[in-house]
């Protein structure tokens, strides 16, 4: 009988689901661990466990949260008018200390990338087409008036921003893009906040 993987083994192959981690960061990591910080690794284990368990997406912008709608969307200071689409939580953070933008959001959590095969379903298009239709109960009116394609400056982030402006195609709502001085090729989470600042104000 062919005996089942021992726990160290269970481990390494465990850590090697994170991106960019192959097998000798694994087992770095995990002799790491049971070597020098038995109490982190166990805080990790736990970690691990209570955020699967408990975060999720918000049920308007799709970021991550434990409450069903984020305290963003729920903020009443924030121009409702205004949706900047970026593709993740740490581009949406970037913005947010940009201190330049008091809109809402909608997080993709990805973009398009066709030779992944990651298509126009993948990237939350379909709920984002949701939401910008979302009507608002007060004034029975459609609160998004202009979406800002805040997508970064890659090949993939510009195919995105292209199938966002070409799915509100004649919608009445307008579609913005950040303009360049954001470097080209770049993630937003990494452009100074200064860069960001400009890049809203002179979208167009
Ligand atoms: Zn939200």
């Amino acid at each position: 009988m062919a005996s089942s993987p021992d726990a160290l083994t269970l481990l390494i192959d465990a850590l090697r689901r994170l991106p960019g981690v192959g097998v000798k960061s694994a087992q770095r990591m995990a002799f790491h661990l049971l070597q020098h910080d038995r109490d982190g690794a166990l805080g990790l284990a736990q970690a691990l466990g209570d955020a699967v368990r408990s975060v999720r997406h918000c049920a308007r912008c799709h970021t991550f949260t434990e409450a069903e709608v984020c305290a963003t969307c729920l903020d009443p200071a924030r121009e409702r008018r205004q949706l900047c689409v970026v593709e993740t939580p740490a581009d949406q953070a970037a913005i947010e200390r940009s201190g330049s933008y008091r809109g809402l959001y909608f997080v993709l959590m990805g973009r398009l990338s066709p030779l992944d095969g990651i298509g126009v379903g993948d990237i939350g298009l379909p709920q984002l087409i949701a939401r910008v239709d979302r009507v608002d109960e007060a004034s029975e009116r459609r609160e998004v008036e202009e979406i800002i394609a805040a997508t970064s400056f890659t090949a993939e982030g510009e195919a995105t921003a292209y199938a966002i402006a070409k799915a509100f195609e004649g919608s009445g709502v307008k579609v913005t893009r950040l303009a360049r001085g954001v470097p080209v090729g770049s993630e937003l989470e990494y452009v100074d906040l200064g860069t960001i600042a400009h890049a809203l104000s002179d979208r167009r």
